[in-house]
Order: C-alpha cells, then structure tokens, then sequence
C-alpha cells in the first residue's frame, strides 16, 4: 500500500506523511532526503558548481557515491562514508543543493529507483514531488498539499530557529520562491498535481488537522470504506 503526498516545501508534508506512517504502522519515505544526501554526496565529490553538476559520466559516478540507504523502524537511515546523516540533511545548503542535482534525469532515475526499493516490502506513506506522478503511479491515495509562499516560508523559518540555524525570513522566502520555480519547471518529472490527487491547502489548517483528513482518505481511498459508493 502506498499513499503518495506530493507539495512544495513548507506545505506540511513531511509532518504529515511521518505521522500519517506511524499510525498506519508503515514506513515513512522521504525523497526529499534522498535528494538532499544525493546533493550533497554529488558536492562532497567537487562536481556541483554554482547552480550546475558538473560531470562527465553522472550516472556510474551515483552508482559509485559512497552513501546507503536502509530502513530501520519505519525511518529512512542514509549514510555517507558510513557515517549517519541526520541535521546535516536539513541545512538550507542542502535544500538548495538538492533542488539544483534534482534538475538532471539520471540523478531522478536513481533516486526512483531508490524509493521504489525501499517500498517494495510493504507499505509506505512517500513525500515528494513527483511521487504520485513518477515514482508511484499506482499509490491507493495520492495527495499534493499545498499553501501560500509566506505561511510556508514562516513555517521553514521557525524550523531552522529552532535548530538554531540563523537566517532571515526574507531570505528562507526567497530561497522557497526559487525552489518551487525550479522544482515546477524542470523538464525531468517536474512538480505537478497529478490529474487524480486529493489537493489540500494547508494554510488555514493544523498539522493534527491535516493528519487526521488524510488518515480519513487513506480509510476511503486505500482500505475500500468508501462514503461515494
Ligand atoms: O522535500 P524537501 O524540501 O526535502 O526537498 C528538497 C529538494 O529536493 C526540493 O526542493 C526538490 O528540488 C528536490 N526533490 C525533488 N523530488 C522529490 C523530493 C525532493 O525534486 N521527490
């Protein structure tokens, strides 16, 4: 079972695809990380300059990135050199290195193919952009959440004060606007809503509120309780 919540960033996601995932007791896959260690595993490397990856051969030098990918207890672990990568993931640096190395096809296919082996086993709550029109197509629930810039940005910037990362509100804001505009027109598997997904605007809503909606569709949508027939 796989229910895929796609949506910009800040538009509660991440939050609701974790809980979502520990109530249904599945794992919680979040791409996002996956690009975000991909970034920086592809810059630790010296071949992502200014906005570009720099490269000759891209997909042997991903087949060859020294990083893992496990589960363990419903949690996405990446390691990079065999060491855990856990705050680090979450730095404005990598969001933004993870929206440049996302632009390029190979780096997407081998982060499908990723996801999609993680999720083999069992069930899955996924987190992206693309999930519910690439990654997963099939997914019983597809979501794409959304909200207006600034209530994102508020919410990103409240993240990063409370890890203690310094960085103004105007700046997490413009960071945010240029990501949604890269991550909505590239032309690999670019941010859509998918023809068939439930949209959410999360603006006005709490997280439990958000949650709680989801878990009702996932009843509807996933397990055949639904209120329509
Ligand atoms: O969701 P998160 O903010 O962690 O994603 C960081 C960046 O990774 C996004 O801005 C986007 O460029 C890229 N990404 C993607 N496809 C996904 C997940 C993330 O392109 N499925």
């Amino acid at each position: 079972m796989i229910v895929a919540i796609d949506g910009p960033a800040g538009s509660g996601k991440s939050t609701v695809a974790r809980t979502v995932a520990q109530k249904l007791g599945c794992l919680y896959l979040d791409s996002g990380a996956i690009y975000r260690a991909l970034g920086l595993a592809l810059a630790g490397q010296g071949i992502v300059k200014e906005d570009e990856v720099v490269f000759n051969n891209l997909s042997s030098i991903l087949e060859r990135l020294p990083l893992s990918f496990d589960v363990d207890e419903g949690n996405l672990i990446i390691r990079l050199s065999g060491r855990l990568l856990t705050d680090e993931l979450r730095t404005p640096e990598a969001s933004n290195l993870a929206s440049v190395v996302s632009q390029y096809p190979e780096v997407r296919e081998f982060a499908t193919k990723i996801q999609r082996k993680l999720a083999f086993s069992g069930c899955a709550v996924v987190d992206g952009r693309d999930a519910a029109t690439v990654v997963f197509p099939d997914a019983c629930l597809k979501i794409f959440l959304t909200a207006s810039p600034e209530v994102r940005a508020q919410r990103r910037w409240q993240e990063y004060r409370r890890r203690g990362q310094h960085i103004t509100f105007d700046d997490v804001l413009r960071d945010l606007i240029e990501r949604d505009k890269r991550d909505s027109s590239r032309q690999c598997a670019p941010m859509r809503v998918a023809p068939d997904a439930v949209v959410i605007d999360t603006s006005e809503m709490s997280i439990s509120e958000v949650s709680d909606y989801v878990l009702s569709l996932v009843k509807e949508y996933c397990f055949g309780n639904s209120i329509r027939s």
